[in-house]
Parts: C-alpha cells; structure tokens; sequence
C-alpha cells in the first residue's frame, strides 16, 4: 500500500494503459499502470536500506538520469514521507558535497550510471566550506531498470486512505544565482498546491505530450515539466541533455514523409543527424511518432532552436516547423529568465504563429505569475498576472507601501517600481538550516492571516487592455505585471535614478546586431553606479564593421538618457548556468574591473 496521497490518488484514477513516461531515444514507454508498484517497490527497498521503518522528514539525495527511474525514484522518497533531494549529476564534486552535508541527507541514492559519481563524492574529502562536515549519507545502489523487464507483471498497490503527508517533501537548491545555492524545504502540500495552480492555467490533459529537456534539479523541470503532468495524466518524454539537432528530428519525426527518413538528410552540420550514418539510422529509428503538444524550456534553449533551425535541410526544417505550429504544439512556455523579445518574435515566424507563453517563479514558490492561454493574454515583456492560488502584490522598497491596483503610477506619472511579494499554499516552509534567511524573507501585514514572501524581484504592472478574454480563465485579468529584475543585482541605481538592467536589455536585443546582452551595475564614484552593457555580437554583424559605440546613438530614441549604457564591451558568448541564468556579480568583476571608478 502507498499513502493516500494527492498525487497518488491522482496516478491511480489516470488510464492504466496510458502512457506515462517514454525515453525519447529507446522509444521505451512505461505506463500509468505500472508506475505505483514500482513505486512501492522502491519504496520498500528505500527503508531497508536506512535500515529503519519510519524515515519521515529524512533527506534522501539521489542521482538519478532524466528517465522513468528518476520518476520511480522521487514518488518513492515521497511515499516513505521523506525529502526528495534531486542532484544534479554534471555538478562538481565540491557542489555535491556542499549540498549532502548541508542537508545533512541519511541516504545517497544513486542509478548505475553514476556509480563511480557517487563514490567520488563520498571518500574525496569535504570541501574548506563545509568546516563541520556531516556523516557521509549511507549510499545504496538502484537497481539497473526499477521497473523490470518491460511488460513483466506487477503487483497491485492500494491506497491506505492515509492522508496525513507530514515529513513528505522535496528539497531544492536555487540556482546560486545571487549567493550560494539556499535549500529550499517544499512541503508535499506546497508541491500539490502549485501542480493544481498550474493545470488550472495551462490545462494539462491526458492527450497531452511533454517534451522534457530540462534538468531536474530546478523547480521548472520537476514541478512544471514533472510533478504536474503526472498529476495530470500527460506523456513525459525525456530526452537529455539539450541538442538541438536531436530535438528538431524529435518535433519533425511525425511530419515528415516515410522517403526522407532513407535520402536526403546528410547536409546536415556535425554528422549527427545523416541518416547514411549507421549512428544516427541507430539513434533515431525508435523515436516514437506522437507530435509533441507541450514544451516548457528556458529562453537560451529557444535561442538554440532558432539558430540551428536555419542549417537544416529543407524537408526537416519544413516538417518541424508544421510540429511547433499551434495546431500541434498546443502550449509552449518560457521562463527562468527573461525572454527576449525578439526571440519571442522570431519564434512565432518559424512556427506559423505561436506565441510563446512567458511566466515567472522561483525555486521557493513555484511559479508565481503567468500569462494565459488565449494568445491574446501574452502580452511582449510581461509574465502575466498571479496565477490561480496565488496572491501577489507589489510593495515599494523604500516606503514599504503597498502599490494598491490603479496607483501604477505616481502623481507625476512615472511608473511605481514593487517588490514582488507572494503568498499562498505554494510557497515554501523555510530555507534549509537557515533560520535568519528564512526570517528576513517573510513579512507579515499585521492585517491579513499568513505571512507574505519577498522574492528580491522588483515589477511594475501595467494596465493592458487586450487582455481578459475568458479563454485562460478569470485570473487573467486586470494590470500585468512587468519583471524589472533582480533588486540586488538588476535595479541599477544611478545618479538618483532607478534603471531596471531588464529594460535595457530588452532594448538592446531589440537591436538586429545584436544576439545577447547583460546589462550590469558597475560601481562608480560620482554616479554610485553606472549602467554597464555586455553584449554579443549577432553573427550577421560579426564583421561589418558596426561598431557597438553606434549602440548609445540606436538606443537615445528608445531609452532616457541616463538609462544608456556608459561603459560597453563586446565578449564572445555570456556565460550562464544550466538554467540560462548570467551570474552578474562575477560578470561585472570579470568584465568592468578596470571601469569600476
Ligand atoms: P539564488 O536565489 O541562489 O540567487 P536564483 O534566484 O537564480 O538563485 P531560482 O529560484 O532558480 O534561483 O530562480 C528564480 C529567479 O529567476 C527569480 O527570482 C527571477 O529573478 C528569475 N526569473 C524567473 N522567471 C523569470 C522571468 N520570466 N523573467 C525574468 N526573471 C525571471
Ligand atoms: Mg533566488
């Protein structure tokens, strides 16, 4: 038996037969059927090996490929109403270990593929950081395949009617974006709440197919592109990690004709989608022929897709752009990061016209505010309005008023910049042995029950008049809301003056020379900071001599002047995490330390 719990309940009422997961290479399919008793299975060897019948509340690490184990493996922890803790393979060993003794895990979980992970990250010893290092998490070993051999029989699992999940979570570490990584504690109760908020907007539904490139140690990939299509009964298929050749044969495979399949694809750069190639004939020929309806990304992976879209050959190219069309893929989101406007644009080109549905969350809350489904609810630059079950305002940093709906502006008619504040069923318990972080983020209003979240990310919302048309549902209505950035690293504060870095890149890219920006605090003397910009060049403009000073002159109609950037250097790429996210305090050191004045 497995606890009554939400998404078990939901699991146990989907089609046994539907599928749940497939492994986008193999074509291998796993069923809703077979999904609970494995996870029992799983469950029970999980209190075997903690060598204790209650392991409630426990942290259990696992590194575990993107695949139907993966899946087995995080509901397993969930049923022993213990803490899920997903690490992210590619990490270094220093990281993992950071993240073990800091969760202070009892297990390390690990699939046989990275055996030798995990060994390393057990005798190599702790890292300066950790100068009180924890006992090392016993470490047990998956079997190969947690759902056996395919198609052997399974036992059947009840429900216990045991609704209590107390101790049943998952821990997540953000990004690091700003600091290093905090353990976000999501009750199993925080999780459901923020599955049900989304199938509300998005409507998720059993004919639905999600294609899953993210890596599932981030809130997107596991609760947007996890937890909530399961609970709803949608195929995940995984295919991991990101290539964009792969990705674009995925979405063209059940649109193109049976000849092309055997002929004409060897043009293709990087020999790896020749079909006259003995690999490539072997890597593809299981990918099943389901169209895919639902992608959920970050925007550098849309950035990839637009790019390597153009060196296809043409019947591919012409195939994936009917799969990405809206007749076919029914959503496709954006977030993490903001989305550049032209990408949003130069998407809806190539895919005859879908519009990219742009959203906004953290590991701590989950997503928070989206835009809607009717197209006509996503508005250029905006992620929306809160989503079903969550409250949002927006409280000005300095007075610590609130910006009441209709007072967007102030009485010069300049926009009102807010903290994000939120509450809700969504929002985390508490940062991971972190008592005063997870004080100084909480607020409470003295007047309302329940005590509301600052998420550091500053907005303004703007009155928008297309929007609220019925299609994505009641919520979807009244002024939008507009991410300025990062209060700690995006509001550069200048001669007085606020500049949002998010603005100005937003400009920026709007430039057709150039392909990416980060705009960024740079301390100054006389300015206290002034606004700095990275950019790179778009390939088009690589060599003919537009010189990026030319930038400030292009910007002077679009932008006040002293949001223009001062100081500008053109880099050959930016880097950013796994999540498309720019560190922009070891950018700023790297890149400006000579302007710094
Ligand atoms: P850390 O908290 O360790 O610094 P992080 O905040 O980057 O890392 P995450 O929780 O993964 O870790 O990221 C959440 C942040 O990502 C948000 O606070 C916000 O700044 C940014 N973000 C998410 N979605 C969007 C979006 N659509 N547009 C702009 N920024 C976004
Ligand atoms: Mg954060």
């Amino acid at each position: 038996t497995l606890p009554s719990l939400p998404l078990f309940e939901a699991i146990s009422r989907h089609d046994p037969n539907s599928i749940a997961v497939v492994h986008c290479l193999s074509g291998r399919t796993f069923t809703y059927g077979e999904l609970l008793p494995d996870v029992a299975r799983t469950r029970d060897r999980l209190h075997e090996a903690a060598g204790k019948p209650d392991i409630r509340g426990e942290r259990i690490a696992f590194l575990v490929e993107n695949s139907y184990d993966y899946v087995v493996t995080l509901l397993a922890i969930l049923a022993a109403r213990a803490i899920a803790l997903p690490l992210s393979p590619p990490f270094p060993p220093a990281e993992l270990q950071y993240i073990l003794s800091h969760s202070e895990a009892l297990l390390l979980l690990h699939s046989p593929r990275y055996a030798s992970k995990a060994k390393e990250v057990i005798v190599t010893p702790n890292p300066p950081s950790n100068p009180e290092p924890h006992p090392h998490p016993k470490v047990l070993e998956l079997p190969k395949h947690l759902g056996g051999e395919a198609g052997s029989p399974r036992e059947t699992v009840t429900l216990s009617g045991d609704t209590d999940s107390e101790g049943a979570g998952m821990m997540l570490y953000t990004s690091g974006t700003t600091n290093r990584p905090k353990g976000v504690l999501l009750p199993e109760t925080a999780l459901t709440a923020q599955c049900h908020s989304l199938i509300d907007a998005w409507k998720y539904t059993p004919e639905d197919r999600l294609l899953h490139v993210l890596p599932l140690h981030h809130i997107h990939g596991t609760v947007n592109a996890l937890l909530t299509p399961l609970f709803a009964g949608s195929s995940i298929e995984f295919t991991f990690p990101f290539n964009a050749d792969s990705l674009w044969w995925r979405f063209a495979t059940p649109f193109l004709a049976k000849p092309l399949m055997n002929g004409t694809l060897n043009h293709v750069p990087n020999g790896d989608l020749e079909p006259s190639s003995p690999r490539a004939e072997e890597k593809y020929k299981h990918m099943s022929t389901a169209p895919i309806t639902f992608f959920t990304v970050v925007p550098t992976v849309y950035t990839r897709l637009l790019l390597t879209h153009q060196s296809l050959p043409a019947d591919l190219a012409k195939a994936s752009r009917i799969a990405i069309s809206p007749k076919h893929m029914r959503v496709s989101i954006s977030g993490s990061a903001a989305l550049p406007t032209p990408v949003k644009r130069a998407w809806k080109d190539l895919s005859h016209g879908n519009v990219l549905l742009e959203r906004y969350g953290m590991t701590e809350v989950g997503m928070a505010l989206s835009c809607g489904l009717d197209y006509t609810d996503r508005v250029d630059g905006s992620v929306g309005w809160p989503l079903p079950g969550v409250e949002a305002r927006l409280v000005d940093p300095e007075t610590n008023q609130i910006i009441a709906e209709g007072q967007e502006t102030d009485e010069n008619g300049r926009e009102r910049q807010g903290e994000i504040q939120l509450r809700g069923k969504n929002v985390f318990r508490e940062y991971w042995r972190n008592p005063d972080a997870t004080a100084k983020e909480f607020v409470s209003d003295n007047k309302t029950e329940g005590k509301w979240f600052k998420t550091g990310d500053v907005a303004v919302r703007r009155p928008v008049d297309s929007a609220g048309h019925g299609v994505s549902g009641d919520w979807a209505k009244g002024p939008m809301y507009f991410i300025l950035g990062r209060q700690s690293a995006d509001i550069i504060k200048s001669g007085g003056e606020k500049v949002s870095a998010l603005e100005v890149e937003r400009e920026i890219l709007s430039l057709p020379q150039v392909a990416e920006a980060a705009v960024l605090a740079v301390p100054s003397g006389k300015w206290g900071q002034k606004v700095g910009a990275v950019i790179v060049l778009s390939e088009l403009y690589k060599d003919n001599g537009w010189k990026p000073m030319e930038m400030r002159r292009a910007l002077r109609d679009k932008l006040a002047n002293y949001k223009i950037p001062q100081v500008l250097r053109v880099v050959q790429s930016i880097p950013r995490n796994a999540m498309g996210k720019v560190n922009k305090k070891t950018l700023v050191q790297a890149v400006f330390k000579d302007d710094f004045s």
